[in-house]
């Protein structure tokens, strides 16, 4: 179940307005449902287009891939930042679908915009120890793709953090 912190960042996430904070715990539920409601036809949408979806619980976060960003609820991609660590981290791939900006097809994967979110998210930063065996647990509509994996196996090796997927 989601603790009412998850639930408000849900809420403002996908621009959710309540005119009345939930005073019970079935008021909590009820704006929980009401959320993910309005969230489905877009997350459907998505699908239906053949976009990836990625999904985390902690925080509460959906991302589409590609590199326009699609608005609220979706994460804004980070794709710059993403580029940048791919090239940190030595696995940065070119793709025919680049589109001039080298290796932005694969940074703008969702699971990829979803790692660099929640890296900003945690605060994590390189060699800086702080929360050692912090974990990522994404779960994603397609499979995962090589390229994301090598990356997010290099990163967790970067950052001294634990990717699960899937
Ligand atoms: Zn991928």
């Amino acid at each position: 179940m989601f603790t009412e912190e998850e639930i408000n960042t849900l809420c403002l996430e996908a621009e959710v307005s309540m005119n009345t904070p939930p005073t019970s715990e079935s008021d909590t539920a009820a704006v929980l449902l009401n959320t993910v409601m309005l969230m489905l036809p877009l997350m459907l949408a998505a699908c239906r287009r053949g976009k990836c979806i990625a999904i985390t619980m902690n925080p509460v976060a959906i991302a589409v891939s590609g590199w326009n960003w699609g608005g609220a609820p979706f994460l804004k991609p980070l794709i710059d930042e993403a580029i940048e660590l791919a090239v940190t981290l030595d696995c940065l791939t070119t793709h025919s679908f680049d589109q001039g900006v080298p290796g932005r097809f694969y940074a703008c994967h969702a699971e990829r915009q979803q790692f660099m979110h929640w890296l900003v998210t945690n605060n994590i930063v390189a060699n800086r120890n702080l929360e050692v065996g912090k974990v990522f647990e994404c779960q994603t509509s397609i499979k995962v793709c090589d390229n994301c994996k090598c990356f997010l196996r290099s990163a967790a090796d970067h950052y001294k953090v634990q990717v699960v997927l899937n």
